[in-house]
């Protein structure tokens, strides 16, 4: 026995020597700040670095678990937090990779990583032992305990009690299956909606993301008519595509799983841990905008409907023409150049990227204290793309490191994002180790207004997760929920144009500052077709909440449903949902279920807000950005939403400052 151990480390050594190389992800890192140590970093390094990882996490829980001692908030909440490190350094540069810098060897790496995080997530979720202390310490005095830490503490209760611990392992493993079949259903539909786009796009020669852009400048109606058709169709024409069915039973699942778990139906089991909370404060909430935005729309169709009258004047149309869902974009756009006249060819050379950027700088230096100075020579996933900041705070304390990744690449995804590479939180020594956070974009050397706002919004996200102070990385951040973290964000945006700050960073390549009735018309254009755009959007929220509202599916029948759905919330006949039931990605493929009214109850937050600075009479109010920043920038989730907001506005939020700021009230 003994023989055979010395034979098997004799191997070991040599299998050691012969790859002269440790894999940097299992390795200390000395580099300046804890920055990854990216250039070394190998494909074929993150499973074992992964199958390590949760190899170190078993244990540490196995620690927990076993320990005889009374459960408490110390020896079971704090130490679970603190465990899993190394699979969270690992991920943190893994997903941050694939999507800025993916190749097909990453999604080799991604299609293995993925079963063996989801198992190992499981295996926690379901570890009866491991609940059972946190339940009793749930269930005792917790007076003792900080605020973030009851939040901890809730947070973790709440995601073992969500998943079905306390279910008998029959119904578990009914549950898992459950699972398992919404995973698969959701990916049908999301891939059926992808064929139909494609499909769109043979027919027209432009992609879905072109289609509002095509509807606005295709003169030829009856061209516009079969688009709009075809667009809104997808995912409901009867093929092997047709969405339908598969809908009706992903809501049927999601129902089961919910009356499982003792919720009435799924949209209380999804509202249940958001700021907003219910279903009966979401629906309100919406049918209170859905109000303004219909009486607004119905304005701007009579606007357009002037226009189409000159047109039917001069023989272009029929006489008795009326606005029709197909002519929307198209005429909006006639009454945009009339009444705004806003040529964005003349305001781009005054949005330089490098200029925009020293505009987000500058605007956080103002109200929050934030200094950014370049870092050269530091590791950096993509060395020619990338640039690096150390981010401090006007003491010189360390607030963090922020990453700008700007430009478009093949490798990179759509869109724009925030990411954290690191999260804030105090390690188990009590050093506070501060978080690495990217912003990435795909955009291009001179900016639309649309962009300017993209890049102010995402550095919003980037200032929750730099300033943030919690002991906890679970709350830390923008660990908030998913109806609260977009405040932040849409809240930066706020600055983007306003004229102090314009004057410091919009100038053009002569060093001309952008004039200022340019300015005007920018934030006047910002109202623009906000009734058309609040309805659309309003209507796919209201849409969202009545699917997962339903108790019973028995004889649904979908365009039934829909078309009951939008009569009684009063959708003008002109104006669709933004999203129709069969092609609705968000809440049938992404997490949006019963969450897409998030945006719209984010920017009433995040509007109502400001609205507390424009009240002071000075938008870069002192006081009040040091108020802001500590309320909210600072704890994360750290406290209830609400509680934060009615501390920092001192009442309840308001939707009068959103419904003005889109022009839908006086
Ligand atoms: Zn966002």
């Amino acid at each position: 026995m003994k023989h055979q151990v010395l034979i098997l480390s004799a191997m070991l050594m040599i299998i050691a020597s012969s790859c002269n190389r440790t894999n940097p992800l299992l390795t200390e890192w000395d580099t300046p700040y804890g920055i990854p140590p990216f250039d070394e970093i190998q494909p074929e390094d993150y499973i074992p670095a992964i199958k390590e990882g949760i190899a170190q996490q078993e244990a540490e829980i196995k620690a927990i678990t076993s320990n005889s001692a009374k459960p408490t908030f110390e020896n079971t909440v704090a130490p679970l937090e603190l465990s899993g490190k190394l699979l969270a350094k690992v991920c943190g540069v893994l997903y941050n990779i694939t999507e800025t810098d993916r190749t097909d060897e990453l999604d080799k790496v991604m299609e293995e990583a993925i079963p063996l995080l989801t198992a190992h997530e499981n295996n926690i979720l379901f570890n009866k032992v491991l609940f059972a202390r946190i339940e009793k310490i749930y269930n005792s005095d917790q007076s003792k305990l900080t605020r973030e830490q009851q939040m901890v503490l809730k947070k973790k209760y709440d995601s073992f009690r969500r998943n079905g611990i306390a279910l008998p392992s029959a119904m578990q493993d009914q549950l898992r299956e459950i699972n398992t079949e919404i995973a698969s259903i959701t990916q049908k539909i999301g891939n059926n909606i992808l064929s139909e786009s494609n499909a769109f796009k043979e027919t027209f020669g432009i992609s879905v993301s072109d289609y509002p852009n095509a509807m606005t400048t295709t003169e030829d109606r009856d061209l516009r008519e079969k688009m709009l058709k075809a667009y809104t169709n997808r995912g409901h024409n009867g093929n092997e595509y047709d969405n339908r069915e598969l809908i009706l039973k992903v809501l049927n699942l999601r129902l089961t799983k919910a009356q499982m778990l003792g919720y009435p139906n799924y949209a209380a089991y999804e509202l249940e841990p958001k700021m907003a909370h219910d279903t009966e404060t979401v629906d309100n909430f919406l049918s209170g905008i859905m109000q303004s935005a219909v009486k607004k729309a119905q304005e701007e169709v009579a606007d357009m409907q002037k226009i189409m009258d000159e047109d039917v004047a001069n023989g272009k149309l029929p006489v008795g023409s009326k606005i029709e869902p197909w002519d929307w974009w198209y005429y909006a756009e006639k009454v945009r150049k009339q009444k705004y006249d806003l040529d964005e060819s003349l305001t781009k050379p005054y949005f330089k990227l490098e200029n925009v950027v020293a505009g987000i700088f500058s605007a956080a230096k103002t109200l929050y204290g934030v200094n950014m100075e370049k870092l050269d020579g530091v590791p950096a996933y993509n060395k020619d793309e990338v640039t690096t900041y150390k981010v401090t705070a006007d003491d010189g304390s360390l607030l963090g490191i922020f990453t700008t990744d700007y430009l478009p690449r093949d490798s990179k995804r759509g869109g724009a994002w925030m990411n954290n590479i690191r999260d804030q939180y105090v390690d188990a020594e009590g050093n506070m180790v501060r978080p690495i956070i990217v912003n990435v974009g795909n955009l291009e050397e001179y900016l639309t207004i649309d962009e300017v706002q993209t890049v102010f919004h995402e550095f919003g996200h980037a200032l929750h997760g730099l300033l943030t102070q919690c002991n906890y990385s679970s709350v830390s951040g923008t660990s908030v929920t998913r109806d609260f973290v977009e405040v932040f964000s849409q809240f930066n945006e706020n600055w983007a144009f306003q004229p102090e700050l314009l004057k410091q960073y919009a100038t053009n390549d002569k060093g001309e500052v952008i004039p200022e009735d340019l300015v005007e018309k920018i934030n006047n254009s910002l109202k623009f077709n906000q009734g058309f755009m609040t309805t659309e959007l309003c209507a796919a929220s209201i849409l969202d909440m009545k699917w997962h509202e339903l108790e019973d599916f028995t004889g649904i029948d979908i365009d039934e449903f829909e078309k009951q759905v939008c009569d009684d919330m009063g959708l003008n006949k002109e104006i669709g949902p933004r999203y129709r039931t069969t092609y609705f990605n968000h809440i049938f493929s992404s997490g949006y279920c019963a969450g897409y009214y998030g945006y719209l109850w984010a920017e009433v937050l995040d509007k109502d807000a400001f609205s507390v600075f424009e009240a002071s009479g000075n938008v870069w109010n002192p006081d009040l950005a040091k108020k802001f920043k500590e309320t909210f920038l600072e704890k994360g989730g750290g406290e209830e939403a609400m509680v934060l907001y009615k501390e920092f506005a001192g009442r309840e939020p308001d939707n009068t400052a959103f419904l003005r700021g889109r022009g839908l009230i006086e």
